[in-house]
Formats: structure tokens, C-alpha cells, sequence
């Protein structure tokens, strides 16, 4: 298609230096005729003659497929002529010169030769006194030869064309045939077939594409690995308290004796309650998540008021441990941009910890401080303190150190985690082992 134009263009400059050099060459032929016409004007005592036998003017205007005409003028008018309406030059050209022109006689296009003869003896000629011939033929053999010409240009770059643009069709439908197979394959693929896409026979342009989708496709596999691993850790984590509660239902149903039915239930209650913190903490995880995250609204929020808040509804709890919970800041106001449910969150489970893991008549201080431009929120305990070897596990999600003789799911921490990403925050965290309490803090960067 884009070639069209380009033929389009060559064949319109072809025609035109093909019609430049037929005339430049039929138009010496039409000159070379009026000479020889011119040859046979001569200066008689009755003034200037022509002398054209019928056989020389029969010859001269012989011609297989065009029509010739010719005029021979003086200042008295026409002195012989096929045609006197042969229409004259708007100008004459000087003696011995001659000058081409176009013209129509008969509804016929004519090219014409205007010749002046040159001074001849005893008749003064001037510019507007000579004798001037004018030979004239239609234009057929001229139109016939430019398409001619024409025709044997233009059939081979068409030729050239249909070759061409065949040779495209077919190169590009091979080129784009892996892009085809490529296209079946995936198309064809199950949802679960997560494996990288096959880029050892892709062409070579495409291999940057493919090795950035076998990425992607790497990391979507290793997303979804990590929720079903956490999907069965979670199935896991419900069945042991559940199945615990089926036996302690069985032990109560079979109990005869009210003391160890009372037993039975409280501990049925027990174990309810902490499923119950299970499936609870399951779900702040789930609203912590990015795809829930997008969902709710964040403005600002004074940490302040908030951690203040937090801190009140554990004073109860602590106090059941006689742990000395403190909240302490020296600020009037700390905003930052954020969402009050999973910043609560946030701060109920750092000091749920800290009250959990400090022994009784521990102290736990809650504060907000400045530093530079961020704010920071740090639950600070006295309690049984990290070892170092867990340190690097605890915000992993289900991670529970062994041994320390508190109920817990393991999901706190990945929970805090979850919320400070979803604000920009990050979390440091200092224990310097066992027993020598432990530093929480989230650094906020302010508004
Ligand atoms: P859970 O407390 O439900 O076990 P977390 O994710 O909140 O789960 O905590 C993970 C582990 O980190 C806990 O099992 C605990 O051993 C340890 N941990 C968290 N906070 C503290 C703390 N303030 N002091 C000592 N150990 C802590």
C-alpha cells in the first residue's frame, strides 16, 4: 500500500521526461521538414516563389500515423499551404531561427515548427517582413511512443510490487508465527499452571517481554504459595483448639460429677475464647491486607489522642498483673496520615504483648515522641525479653516462641507489621535478651 504512492510518483515523472525526449526528438524530425520546405522558397522577378512539385508535397506530409500540415507565409499572406487555418505563432521567431508551439486544428492537438528563413537576396525581411514556414502534425505517434514507454516502466514495478508486497505477507505471517504459538499456549493453559513461559525458540525481540512475564508469573506463583501456605497454617491453627473442644465437650457430656463437669466447661470456655482470639486476629490480618487497605479511608490522625486511647483499655488488664502501665508525651498533638481502626489495631497489639509478656508487677510505658520530622509510637516493657535467635522470626506470620507460658496465635506481630507498611511506617524493635525487657516502636514520617 505504501508503495502505491512512490509508483504513483515515478509513473507521473517518467511520463513527463518520457514526453521531454519524444518531443526533443519528433520535434528535429518536424524542424528538419520545415527546412526542406524552406529550401524550396526562392526570389523570382514576381517577388518570392515557392517551388513544391505534387510528389515532394505529397512526401512531406506523408506520414503513417499522424496528420502534417504546413503553412508558408509572407507579408503578403499565404504563398502555399496545406491548410490555411493552420494557426500561426503569437510570436514569430528572428530569421533563421524557429521557435516550437502548440495548437488545435480540427478538435486536433498540433505541435508545430515556426521557422523565419534567413535574409534572401533583393527581399529585405525584417522581423515583420520574412517568410516563414510552418509545419504542424497531430500528436498520435508521440502519445503512442510515451505509452509505450510508459507501459514498459510501469509493468515491472508493479511486478516488483506484487513481489514485494507477497514477500512481506508471507515473511511477516512466518515472523509472527511463534507469536501465534505463543498466544495458543497461553490461551490454552490451565489457571494453576503458573511455570515459565517457554522463550528459547521466541525470536529474539521478544525475548526481554517474555523474560519480564516469566517474572511476573514467578512472582505470582511464589504470592499465591505464601496464601496457601498461610491458608492451611490457618486450618491448621483452628483445628487443634477446635478438636480440643470437641474432647473437652465429650469429657463434659460423659461426666457424672458436677465439680469435673464445671471443670470441663470452664475449660471448653477457655479454649473458646482463644479461638475466638484466633479467628479475631485472622481477620484484622485479612483488613490488613493491601486489597482491604485500598478500600478504607485515610486522614489525618493524631497518634496522640489515639495511642492515649489504646493505652486506657488496657489499664484494666494490666492491672489484673499488677503491671504498671504508664503512657507518657510530651506533645500536644502528633498527626499523621492514616487510617484510626488499624492504627488502634496497631497499637492494641504491641501493648497486648508487652502486658503479656511481662511478668506481674512489670511496668510497661506507652508513649508518642518527635524526632526530627517523624513520630514515633514505642510500647516499652520490662518483661521476659527476645533471644536473639527468635528476633529475626517473631513477625512472621503463626511464629511463636516456645515456652513462654502465654496463649497466643502467633499473628500479633504480622499484624502490626502489615498495618505500618500500609502507612509508610517502619517498625524498630530492641531487646537485649531474655529478661531484659523489649522496644517496640513505629516510626511514622510526619505530615
Ligand atoms: P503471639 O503474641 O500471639 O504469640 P505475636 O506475633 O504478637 O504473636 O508475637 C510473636 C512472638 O514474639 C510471641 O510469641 C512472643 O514470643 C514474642 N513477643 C512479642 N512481643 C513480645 C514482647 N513484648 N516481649 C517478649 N516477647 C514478645
Amino acid at each position: 500500500m505504501l508503495l502505491l504512492p512512490l509508483i504513483l510518483i515515478s509513473a507521473v515523472t517518467s511520463y513527463w521526461l518520457a514526453n521531454k525526449y519524444i518531443n526533443q526528438t519528433y520535434d528535429k524530425a518536424l524542424y528538419r521538414t520545415a527546412l526542406a520546405l524552406a529550401d524550396q522558397v526562392s526570389l523570382e522577378e514576381l517577388g518570392v516563389q515557392v517551388t513544391l512539385p505534387q510528389v515532394a508535397k505529397d512526401l512531406l506530409e506523408f506520414d503513417e500515423e499522424d496528420d502534417v500540415y504546413f503553412r508558408i507565409i509572407d507579408p503578403t499572406g499565404d504563398l502555399i499551404s496545406t491548410h490555411t487555418d493552420l494557426p500561426l505563432p503569437k510570436t514569430y521567431p528572428k530569421g533563421d531561427k524557429f521557435l516550437y508551439y502548440e495548437t488545435w486544428l480540427h478538435s486536433e492537438k498540433l505541435r508545430v515548427v515556426a521557422y523565419a528563413l534567413p535574409t534572401i537576396a533583393g527581399f529585405a525581411p525584417t522581423d515583420n517582413n520574412n517568410v516563414y514556414v510552418m509545419v504542424g502534425e497531430t500528436l498520435k505517434k508521440r502519445t503512442l511512443m510515451a505509452n509505450e514507454i510508459i507501459l514498459s516502466m510501469l509493468l515491472p514495478q508493479l511486478l516488483i510490487i506484487c513481489l514485494v508486497s507477497a514477500l512481506l505477507f508471507f515473511g511477516i505471517k512466518r515472523g509472527l508465527l511463534p507469536l501465534d504459538k505463543l498466544k495458543n499456549d497461553l490461551s490454552q493453559r490451565s489457571s494453576n499452571d503458573l511455570s515459565p513461559v517457554d522463550n528459547t525458540k521466541a525470536l529474539t525481540e521478544l525475548q526481554p517481554l517474555l523474560s519480564a512475564f516469566n517474572a511476573l508469573l514467578a512472582r505470582v506463583s511464589n504470592t499465591m504459595a505464601k496464601q496457601q501456605r498461610f491458608v492451611s497454617d490457618a486450618a491448621h491453627q483452628l483445628k487443634t483448639p477446635l478438636a480440643g473442644l470437641k474432647t473437652q465437650a465429650e469429657l463434659a457430656l460423659r461426666e457424672t460429677d458436677i465439680a469435673k463437669t464445671k471443670h470441663a466447661l470452664g475449660q471448653i470456655n477457655q479454649a473458646s475464647g482463644n479461638l475466638s482470639h484466633l479467628v479475631n486476629q485472622l481477620l484484622s490480618l485479612t483488613k490488613a491486607e493491601p486489597e482491604a487497605v485500598a478500600a478504607v479511608v485515610f486522614e489525618t490522625v493524631d497518634l496522640y489522642l489515639l495511642a492515649q486511647e489504646v493505652c486506657k483499655s488496657w489499664v484494666a488488664e494490666a492491672l489484673k498483673k499488677d503491671i504498671d502501665l504508664g503512657f507518657e508525651c510530651a506533645l500536644k498533638i502528633a498527626p499523621v496520615h492514616g487510617n484510626a481502626s488499624l492504627l488502634r489495631e496497631l497499637m492494641s497489639n504491641l501493648i497486648s504483648n508487652a502486658v503479656r509478656y511481662t511478668p506481674t508487677s512489670g511496668s510497661v510505658t506507652v508513649g508518642i515522641k518527635k524526632e526530627n520530622l517523624n513520630f514515633i509510637f514505642y510500647v516499652q516493657d520490662n518483661g521476659i525479653g527476645i533471644f536473639p535467635e527468635d528476633q529475626t522470626r517473631i513477625f512472621e506470620r503463626f511464629y511463636r516462641v516456645l515456652g513462654t507460658q502465654q496463649e497466643g496465635c502467633g499473628l500479633g506481630l504480622a499484624i502490626v507489621q502489615e498495618i505500618a507498611e500500609r502507612h509508610h511506617a517502619s517498625i524498630t524493635f530492641r531487646s537485649d535478651g531474655e529478661g531484659k525487657g523489649s522496644l517496640f516502636s513505629v516510626v511514622f514520617s510526619g505530615n
